[in-house]
């Protein structure tokens, strides 16, 4: 997760217009300016939260380009860092719970608004498609815990009980002092949102995550709630969240960015209006982080966050890059 550190810091503070993005690069090579605004795009435009965005943006992106839908590109996108068992905040490599059970949630949504997801599942390595298997094979909208996992089984998804010792073996490390105290802070929890749109205007977004790290047993976070972590509308827009779960769930975070995207915010303003209303309703976020993405129907887009140290990978016809956020407080 600290690898995004190594990535580029592009200097969005406050409420610049035009973003100022550079390429990502080896730590120690020479930086390489975009000046051009990058918040609108002709033709297909991809953007996922954190560095893990990136392998997840280029599968997405070869999708797109094979001819795929662009339901099928946020599915295979995220997929990646699912199947990626390095990753310790996304898919069965992710950190457990304070009982020392991974458990994963998820979620996708099409233009159409239709949707799928599942939450607090175990032993499933890619959640985001037994949330597109709901969506598409069932009248239902969400499932969850050992009712997800039974119809997963049922539905032809494999079980993996892979175990990491490493992460094993920092759980039991955190229990020994936790006193079980489940953890929020803005290192511990990177989930993958993505949100696309095709070059016919087409928009879809999925989010997966193994959520915030110790958490009680049972948590659901945002990642799977639609209006929450996630939510795609095709007559307005698309947005995703990332950060403390329960900020977003309280403010139907996502659904709220796209609301205002509708009442003709940018993506940039709504996502900020999202996350001044977070500061205003919470008084209590030390140490707490959430950011928001956005993909405006007119192929704008955007995103903000409460803290410095939000990025996203960002997927045109013609960049491939990593972005710093804007936010309001360094
Ligand atoms: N939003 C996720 C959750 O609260 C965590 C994250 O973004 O990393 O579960």
């Amino acid at each position: 997760m600290n690898d995004r550190r190594h990535f580029l810091k592009l200097g969005l503070a406050g409420s610049a217009a035009l973003a100022t993005g550079c390429f990502p690069k080896e730590e120690g090579a020479e930086e390489k300016a975009v000046d051009t605004p990058l918040s609108f795009t002709k033709g297909p435009v991809i953007l996922s939260t954190w560095i893990h965005g990136m392998p997840a943006n280029a599968k997405a992106w070869d999708v797109l380009t094979a001819g795929g839908s662009v339901l099928d590109a946020v599915e295979q996108g995220v997929a990646v860092v699912e199947s990626d068992f390095t990753n310790r905040s996304v898919g069965l490599g992710g950190r457990p719970d304070r009982d020392g059970h991974v458990t994963l949630d998820a979620c996708i949504q099409d233009h159409e608004g239709r949707a799928g997801s599942v939450a607090f599942v175990q032993h499933f390595e890619h959640p985001i498609s037994i949330a597109r298997a709901v969506m598409e094979r069932t009248p239902h909208v969400m499932l969850v815990g050992a009712g997800a996992e039974r119809w997963a089984l049922e539905n032809g998804f494999s079980r993996n009980d892979i175990t990491i010792p490493e992460v094993k073996a920092a759980w039991e490390e955190w229990a020994r002092t936790s006193n079980y105290k489940p953890v929020a802070n803005i290192e511990n929890h990177d989930t993958i949102g993505m949100i696309a749109m095709d070059a016919a205007g087409r928009l879809a977004g999925s989010c997966t995550t193994s959520g915030m790290a110790y958490k009680i047993h049972g948590r659901v976070g945002d990642s799977p709630i639609i209006g929450a972590g996630l939510f795609v509308d095709g007559e307005a827009g698309a947005a995703c969240a990332t950060g403390v779960g329960e900020l977003a769930i309280r403010t139907a975070g996502s659904h709220t960015v796209v609301e205002l995207m509708r009442q003709g915010r940018t993506p940039e303003e709504a996502c900020h209006e999202v996350v001044l209303r977070v500061q205003r309703k919470h008084k209590e976020l030390v140490d707490m982080q959430i950011g928001f993405l956005a993909i405006r129907a007119d192929g704008t887009f955007g995103g903000w966050s409460l803290r410095k140290g939000f990025n996203y990978a960002l997927r045109t016809t013609d960049r491939e890059l990593m972005v710093d956020a804007p936010f309001d407080i360094a």
